[in-house]
């Protein structure tokens, strides 16, 4: 064996990171470590409803506080029930915009199932 060979190194260097390698690990880094939504995106568009960094925009806390509120006095079959009596509450206060308006038709297949308590509990914050 000559000098040589015995100087060539055993193992294959990795090749250098490339620019494109570096743009990929700055934008991970900057990536959210829950929802990962990028830097950017999250400016733009916020954050994943499941992220802890999520912060709902100002309407979307009134429908929830609405939601919230109706469900304390009560109870849905399911938490659509409860979004589509929020978004009409909603929709009664700016009536005045709209060209046609929903019914909110409430049915049960039994009596005393709460819809005279739905009545008296949206009229609360009904406009
Ligand atoms: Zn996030």
């Amino acid at each position: 064996m000559s000098n040589s060979q015995h100087n060539k190194p055993r193992l294959k260097l990795a090749a250098p990171p490339t620019e494109e390698d570096k743009r990929r690990a700055r934008e991970e880094l900057e990536r959210c470590p829950h929802c990962k939504v990028s830097a950017d995106d999250a400016i733009t568009h916020g954050h994943a409803p499941n992220c802890p960094s999520y912060v709902p925009d100002a309407a979307e806390t009134i429908l929830n506080d609405v939601a919230a509120f109706l469900e304390r006095f009560v109870v849905f079959q399911s938490p659509a029930q409860r979004d589509a009596v929020g978004l009409w509450v909603a929709h009664t206060h700016f009536l005045e915009s709209c060209s046609t308006t929903p019914r909110l038709s409430v049915r049960s297949p039994e009596k005393e199932s709460g819809k005279t308590r739905l009545a008296v509990v949206t009229r609360q914050v009904a406009d």
